[in-house]
């Protein structure tokens, strides 16, 4: 198969782990910045070029669009699957999952645990929602913020009110979600692939940090998890639409909730922790799936 790596860094360990076991499985792999495809939206035979050269008989794309380029880069994506290319992950998906908030509602739509979340636009709403999440301590997060960063544990009332009100403040968006305090700043990363979790590990906040972030300083391990817990991993990846994800639980009281599912699951601390091949499982199941014109909404969302 001739498979692209929509990526901005070759040199990224996902990235350079995927082209290594799509070589390996025999396959052509090259590696492709989405910022520098440009399209033809117009014609009826939609086109791609790369670089300003035609970009021509792929039948794969492995999507690995970064938080901020997602408008271009989740456009470059639909633009392949309306040329018939198969996405590993599709535009849609990608989309969905960017957006915190509606993730968080089509999850508690279908039914998976999830932490009580509240949101507001209106600082006049504060003292509802933190009453919706039952009081302090709660937290409080910035609706676009990653890897830890706008993620505050508030101790008090007083100490949530102003956060909350720094962030409105400043026209952030913010969400108001209870605090799993019996999750020990641990979390579980569950790496789904095709409907089934093929790694998982946990990570554990530094001392003192309730956020297991590893860019937080968190360390990870390789972690067997219960039943439950994959099944909500699964439930939650296939809600969202994600044939690949990397999906958050935290342990409560009231069983597993989901976090967050990534759409661009970063692939060197889970294959670190746990020793697992996860680049080789994506590339088996892109086998299994691409088909010509096998892309389910051929570019309509
Ligand atoms: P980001 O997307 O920036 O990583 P998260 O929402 O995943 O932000 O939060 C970062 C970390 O903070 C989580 O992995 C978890 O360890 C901790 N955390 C987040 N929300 C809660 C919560 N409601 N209760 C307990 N810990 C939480």
């Amino acid at each position: 198969m001739n498979i692209a790596i929509l990526s901005r860094g070759p040199k990224l360990y996902s990235t350079s782990r995927l082209k290594e076991a799509g070589l390996k499985r025999g396959h052509k792999v090259r590696v492709v910045d989405y910022l520098r495809c440009s399209m033809d939206i117009t014609s009826h035979r939609p086109k791609m070029f790369y670089k300003g050269e035609p970009l021509v008989g792929i039948d794969a794309v492995i999507p690995r669009i970064g938080a901020s380029h997602t408008f271009y880069g989740t456009a470059v994506v639909r633009q392949f699957e309306m040329m018939g290319v198969y996405p590993l992950n599709e535009s849609q998906a990608i989309s969905r999952s960017r957006d915190k908030l509606r993730s968080l509602q089509l999850l508690s739509r279908a039914g998976v645990g999830l932490p009580v979340t509240a949101f507001a636009h209106s600082p006049r709403d504060v003292s509802a929602i933190i009453e919706t999440v039952k009081g302090a301590p709660l937290v409080v997060k910035l609706l676009e913020g990653t890897q830890g960063i706008g993620v505050v544990l508030c101790e008090t009332q007083s100490a949530a009110e102003s956060v909350i009100e720094a962030f409105r403040g400043l026209n952030a968006y913010i969400l108001a979600q209870e605090f799993i305090a019996e999750a020990g700043g641990m979390d579980i990363r569950c790496l789904v692939v095709g409907g089934r979790v093929v790694a998982s590990m946990k990570r554990q906040g530094a001392k003192g940090e309730f956020r297991s972030n590893l860019h937080r300083g968190g360390n990870a391990e390789k972690m067997k998890i219960t039943p439950e817990e994959r099944s909500t991993a699964v439930r939650a990846a296939k809600v969202m639409g994600l044939s690949v994800s990397g999906v958050d639980l935290l342990r409560s009281n009231h069983g597993p909730v989901v976090m967050e599912v990534n759409s661009s699951p970063g692939l060197e601390g889970i294959e670190g922790a746990t020793g697992i091949d996860v680049a080789d499982k994506i590339i088996e199941h892109i086998e299994k799936q691409a088909k010509p014109g096998a892309t389910k909404d051929k570019g309509r969302g």
